[in-house]
């Protein structure tokens, strides 16, 4: 069988090769000069079960109203007239309630701790350098409040995994001693030892070359125009560099994936909520932390890449403006510094920023929808490098009409 793969992010590549592992023929296109270059790039590379919380909690329209009044820029929104955004937007804010709040997260959960053994499944057939870090990631509080938070919502999970470890800040220093550092003050935190942290980018790159190896063919400057249907069926994917045509189509495209899959009559409630990462090279090694994770009260997540630290922030609705400018990024810098102070040399800073492909209740569109040989593997939001194997699995299962492991329920396309 032939299967044409729309995406080379690491959701489209980690399809890619469950497909070509099975036997099957795969022809990967992309608009991009190459694999990894929209959210899968900079992304901060967490590979985080013990953290697939659920965005949408009770707290949250609140927590959104007061931050267009706050200095801090955590959250950010810029009016639009889109209704796609509006519409969206009410789904996501349905999600706001306990018991969505906990089943939501329960379900990111299942995808995500099963994807993390395909993940290493997959790590044990194939040699990939992607700057793992298999130390358990740590969550620091800075406040007794926010411990408080923490410990509440750790409590969500405490049914699925009896290994995430509150700590008081003696406890926490002896895990990672250079919290000692820390300016302006932390509290406690909770590590969890089976969470893990990687470049996703690097880890995409490999795959590639071993799917090439495999087979894989990879078109890049390809940009998709439209999915042409026809009895019910896709016949060809317009490009602008000419058709398309396989057995079936796995549509990959993260917030771009609605555009295509509405011209063929189905809706993907997929909408792109931006964030910032800012990756600056280690200078004293002493001062950097083992660990990656995340400065919860700051929403600043940490990770090591290599002889590099890579931080990200913020969540911004601004439609589908992949612009920045270094003003969107004094916060996290200022975060950054003071988190380990003389780590980093913030002279040589990468900016990037990128979509997440939220959609309301946090999980990702894996299978059909209305057209017999069209699949839908995308919108995996702010886990997609946590996701991604597992997601790759299903698809696979799914396309060659085997039982996947996990149940879907609330990660088709008939979702709430
Ligand atoms: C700031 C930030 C931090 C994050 N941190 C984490 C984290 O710690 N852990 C985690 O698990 N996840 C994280 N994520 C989420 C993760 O990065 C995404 O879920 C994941 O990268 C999505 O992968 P994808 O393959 O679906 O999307 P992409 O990588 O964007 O791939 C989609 C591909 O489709 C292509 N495409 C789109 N439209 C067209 C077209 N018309 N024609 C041709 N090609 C097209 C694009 O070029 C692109 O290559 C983070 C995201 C952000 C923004």
């Amino acid at each position: 069988m032939h299967i044409l793969i729309l995406g080379a992010g690491i959701i489209g590549v980690t399809t890619s090769y469950e497909l070509l592992k099975a036997g099957h023929k795969v022809t990967v296109i992309d608009r991009q000069s190459g694999p990894a270059l929209e959210t899968s790039f900079g992304n901060a590379g967490l590979i985080a079960p013990g953290h697939s919380y659920a965005w949408t909690t009770p707290k949250l329209p609140g927590n959104l109203f007061k931050a267009l009044f706050q200095k801090k820029k955590t959250f950010r929104f810029k009016f639009q007239w889109d209704p796609a955004m509006w519409y969206w937007g009410i789904q996501f804010m349905r999600q706001c309630t306990r018991k969505k709040m906990k089943e939501n997260t329960l379900r990111k959960h299942r995808l995500s701790s099963y994807s993390q053994n395909c993940f290493h499944q997959l790590l044990d057939e194939i040699k990939i350098n992607y700057h793992g870090n298999k130390k358990g990631l740590i969550y620091i509080f800075r406040t007794p409040e926010s411990f408080q938070e923490g410990k509440q919502k750790l409590a969500m999970l405490k049914s699925v995994m009896n290994n995430l470890q509150l700590l008081n800040l003696n406890e926490l220093i002896q895990i990672e001693p250079v919290m000692k550092n820390i300016q302006t003050g932390i509290y406690g935190g909770i590590y969890c030892p089976s969470d893990e942290s990687g470049s996703c980018r690097d880890f995409t790159l490999e795959l590639v070359e071993i799917c090439k190896k495999k087979g894989g063919i990879f078109h890049y400057n390809t940009t998709i125009k439209k999915l042409e249907k026809e009895s019910g069926k896709i016949n060809k994917v317009i490009t602008d560099k000419g058709d398309f045509m396989a057995d079936k189509y796995v549509l990959s495209c993260a917030s771009y994936s609605p555009f295509f899959a509405k011209k063929v009559g189905d809706y993907l409630p997929i909408y792109p909520v931006k964030g910032y990462s800012i990756t600056v090279p280690i200078i004293d090694k002493k001062k950097a932390p083992v660990h990656s994770g995340i400065d919860e009260d700051n929403l600043l997540a940490f990770s090591l890449m290599g002889n590099k630290i890579r931080f990200t922030s913020v969540a911004e609705i601004s439609g589908y403006d992949t612009k920045w400018s270094p003003s969107d990024f004094t916060e996290i810098v200022q975060l950054a510094r003071s988190l380990f102070p003389q780590a980093c040399d913030f002279s040589q800073i990468e900016y990037w920023c990128g979509l997440r492909p939220m959609t309301p209740n946090g999980a990702p569109i894996i299978g059909q929808g209305k057209i017999d040989n069209l699949y839908y593997n995308t919108g995996h939001g702010h886990l997609g490098w946590t996701m991604c194997a597992g997601s790759a699995k299903i698809i696979t299962d799914l396309i060659l009409y085997n039982k996947p492991d996990l149940d879907l329920e609330g990660m088709t396309i008939a979702k709430s």
